[in-house]
């Protein structure tokens, strides 16, 4: 038998990726499965960012680069940075990583160490827990619930601070709930991260993606003394359709970038020299505004469709979703925990869901709407069908 290290015995593997390659396995093998279960658009990169990359593959920028980024796109996310978030951050406070998941396992290795405790608001992105643990820290995990719109309220924080406690994990708009703090919510956290001298990870790889006028507030943009205390992850998966490209940053103090450009140094290197240029593309070409402007609108109008859907069916619940592109629904009415619900739901009707259990909520299922409007109606349907038959 082979005796692995025991770290990687502390962790599971990531559920939304198993259950999104299953589905992809399915209609491979000619099967008709509705997929409600990857965080992924189904719109293609828009074509001037694939242009851009093209063009650098054409120019040979093929070679290896510098391990922290090309210097055009740090300088391009310092400058997103300063006028989209109101984060006075220049290219030396940004590091490029493979994708904003990297990021954060990257900053967990450079902050976090034995005994360091991390808060993370529940239902979390399954990740999180895991990338602590893989750092050696302990996941201080704070269940909220749909009462408080799935958000952790100063008193909840306040009480789970310890001695020990480093780092708190912010997500607005968040995976898996959709919801979004506002501006007083996120001054109130602000107040006990300060109060405590803490650090605060925000995580805002959604902040494009809102509904209803909501505005998305960067935490670090509230004060010189938060700022002093935050750290941004954020990537181009979510917002530019850019999912396989892998491209990610996380910004922050400098000696803390350093530090993780000493690790990716190690690990990674730079990421993939001439997708950065199609990045850059992302963030500094006029023709992204629209592109995001269209996206908003197909996700704000399969939003309205599938929440009708779900209010139609007398034994699912949810609030109203004001970020991102997922609903997070409670399933406890059908008698079914979150496992059992998707393990008969992709049996028996060929529908793609998350269970809760994998982000610390067994009551409730991840429906992700980025699909297109008839895969969501046919979808809703078979949910329909499947929980009549319960
Ligand atoms: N973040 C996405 C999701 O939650 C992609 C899968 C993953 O990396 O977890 O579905």
């Amino acid at each position: 038998m082979i005796q692995l290290a025991s770290r990687v015995t502390q962790i599971t593997p990531s559920l939304t990726l198993a259950i999104t390659a299953r589905a992809k396995e399915m209609k491979a093998e000619g099967m008709d499965v509705c997929g409600f279960a990857s965080g992924e658009p189904d719109f293609d990169t828009p074509q001037h960012i694939k242009d851009a990359a093209e063009s650098a593959l054409d120019q040979g920028k093929t070679k290896y680069g510098a391990v922290a980024g090309e210097s055009g796109l740090r300088e391009a996310i310092a400058r997103k940075l300063n006028n989209d978030n109101q984060l006075n951050y220049s290219a030396d406070n940004v590091i490029v990583t493979n994708g904003g998941k990297h990021s954060l396992s990257n900053l967990m290795l450079a902050l976090i160490e034995s005994g360091d405790e991390v808060i993370i608001p529940a239902p979390y992105w399954l990740s999180y827990p895991e990338m602590v643990k893989l750092a050696g820290g302990t996941p201080i995990i704070v269940k909220t619930t749909a009462e408080t719109d799935y958000k952790i309220t100063p008193e909840q924080l306040r009480q789970a601070i310890t001695p020990k406690t480093k780092l708190f994990v912010l997500n607005s708009p968040s995976n898996p709930t959709g919801t979004v703090y506002n501006r007083a919510e996120i001054e109130a956290l602000a107040e006990v991260i300060i109060e405590h001298d803490l650090w605060v990870v925000s995580d805002e790889i959604y902040e494009k993606i809102l509904y209803d006028g909501v505005e998305h507030i960067s935490i670090g943009s509230l004060g010189e003394e938060i700022f002093k205390r935050t750290i941004i992850s954020s990537g181009f998966a979510k917002s530019y359709s850019m999912t396989g490209w892998r491209i990610g940053y996380l910004a922050g103090p400098e000696p803390l970038i350093k530090a993780v450009s000493t690790i990716q140094s190690h690990s990674t290197s730079n990421v993939c020299t001439f997708a950065q240029y199609g990045a850059i593309a992302a963030l500094e070409s006029p023709e992204s505004l629209p592109y995001l402007q269209k996206m908003r609108d197909a996700f704000s109008k399969r939003r309205q469709v599938i929440l009708e859907r779900i209010r139609a069916i007398p034994q699912l619940s949810c609030p109203t979703p004001m970020g991102a592109f997922y609903v997070f629904i409670d399933i406890s009415k059908t008698g079914l925990n979150s496992r059992e619900f998707c393990d008969q739901l992709l049996d028996k009707e060929q529908v793609a869901a998350i269970p809760g259990a994998a982000f610390d909520d067994d009551h409730c299922i991840r429906l992700s709407y980025a699909t297109d409007l008839d895969s969501i109606e046919k979808g809703m349907d078979r949910i329909k069908k499947f929980i009549d038959q319960l």
